[in-house]
């Protein structure tokens, strides 16, 4: 993408009605727009960003043979009657229809999954099966100030299982949690991301949440001296014993919940009558798990956990653009015009700044966009181009065929 034809530009200003450091990065490198209090949307360097999360964690889902479906973003009121949701989900955004007919935005989908499997689901051998999906998800949030850490509408990854027996559950939902960190590792945040229990509800004593570091987070978590497991502070009574290791020696940490896992046992099948026959031939109710992961949010918090202060340093597995391009001085147009052609034709992702700026521009636009590579072609590299990470002060001198 060549910076001259750039729909978003960078904005030089804080945005002064940001407090999270994320949402003003974003919205400075022209990442996202604010629409309104908790309401963004995403520009197109920002939608490549979320684009590369969304993929990344199809691959890690689809993995564990979970298949991918868009659920209706309408939700009928009765759905949500028959779980008791629709008068008890305080963030529920509600809407009439014609005939007088009531809706809910969709906030959680287990109201639209759960009718869905009973169409499927007769006997143990259709047993167990994940379904998941990648929507927006609407949320009449009370508090809307972390930027796109908390909006009232927000693209989630929401992944539904379905199982003959709490073995089976129990074996799906450690398989998850393994996958969850693979996409952590992918997207440049395990590092500071902590496995925390939090409460379980009615089916399970605890529910786990990955949390990660930061001071722009609203959770507080205890996280165990000895093995760095965490709890979340919202269920400590009374004394800090670590439920992994049993220590008691902890510090606590502000954080940000980016995903969560959950077993909901019959809690939903039981409401929508989702019974399989097992192999005793006797008709049972199908225990369930659910999964989440907050896609812009874990964006804010990639950008929250990779940064200084110039500017975004991107993670490479979801930076927008792996290279930035820059050329410095006339005499060098021509030739970055062919290099930018030469790795776009070899398929290399590369944003190429072929504006009329001065170099001290470029490079500070460099920094805030925060690409993982930046290239220079000045009369200084004469037929070599100049590499440096976002992250490093040492650059180095390449040939064009060493760029891949
Ligand atoms: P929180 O505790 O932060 O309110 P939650 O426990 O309600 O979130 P879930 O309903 O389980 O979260 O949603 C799954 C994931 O969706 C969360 O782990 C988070 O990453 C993301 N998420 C939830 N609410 C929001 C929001 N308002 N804005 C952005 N992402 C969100
Ligand atoms: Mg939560």
């Amino acid at each position: 993408m060549r910076l001259s034809k750039s729909f978003s530009k960078t904005i030089k200003d804080y945005p002064k009605d940001e407090q999270s450091l994320s949402a003003q990065l974003l919205i400075r490198g022209g990442y996202v727009d604010k629409v309104a209090a908790g309401i963004y949307t995403l520009l197109p360097l920002g939608l490549r960003v979320v684009n590369k999360i969304s993929n990344i964690i199809r691959e890690e889902i689809n993995a564990l043979e979970a298949q991918e479906i868009l659920m209706s973003g309408l939700i009928p009121k009765a759905n949500l009657v028959t779980t008791d949701r629709y008068d008890n989900f305080d963030a529920l955004f509600k809407l009439k229809g014609r005939d007088e007919k009531e809706y809910a935005l969709g906030a959680t989908h287990e109201e639209i999954v759960s009718p869905l499997a009973k169409k499927f689901t007769l006997s143990y051998k259709d047993l167990p099966f994940g379904l998941y999906q990648i929507q927006n998800k609407f949320r009449n949030e009370a508090r809307a100030k972390s930027g796109v850490l908390r909006t009232r509408e927000f693209l989630m990854k929401d992944l539904y299982s379905f199982h003959e027996n709490q073995e089976d559950l129990d074996r799906y939902y450690d398989e998850v949690l393994q996958s969850y960190w693979k996409i952590f590792e992918r997207t440049g945040i395990r590092q500071k991301t902590y496995l925390v229990y939090a409460s379980g509800g009615t089916f399970s004593k605890y529910s786990h949440e990955f949390q990660s570091e930061t001071d722009a987070g609203e959770d507080e978590i205890y996280v165990c001296n000895a093995c760095s497991t965490g709890v979340n502070k919202e269920i400590v009574e009374g004394d800090f014993e670590c439920p992994e290791c049993k220590s008691k020696e902890y510090q606590i940490i502000k954080a940000v919940e980016v995903g969560n896992i959950f077993k909901l046992g019959t809690k939903y099948s039981q409401p929508f009558e989702l019974n399989f026959v097992d192999k005793d031939s006797k008709i049972k109710p199908v225990l369930m798990g659910c999964y989440g992961i907050g896609i812009q949010r874990l964006m804010g918090t990639a950008v929250e956990l990779n940064k200084d202060e110039k500017g975004i340093i991107w993670p490479e597995g979801i930076a927008p653009y792996k290279y930035h391009l820059i050329s410095l001085g006339e005499n060098s147009k021509q030739r970055a015009d062919e290099i930018y052609n030469e790795l776009v034709s070899r398929g290399i992702e590369v944003i190429f700044d072929d504006r009329d700026l001065s170099a001290g521009e470029k490079f500070a636009d460099a920094d805030l966009l925060g690409m993982p590579n930046r290239l220079v072609v000045s009369e200084k590299t004469q037929d070599k181009i100049e590499i440096k990470k976002r992250n490093s002060d040492s650059p180095e001198l390449l040939e064009l065929s060493q760029i891949t």
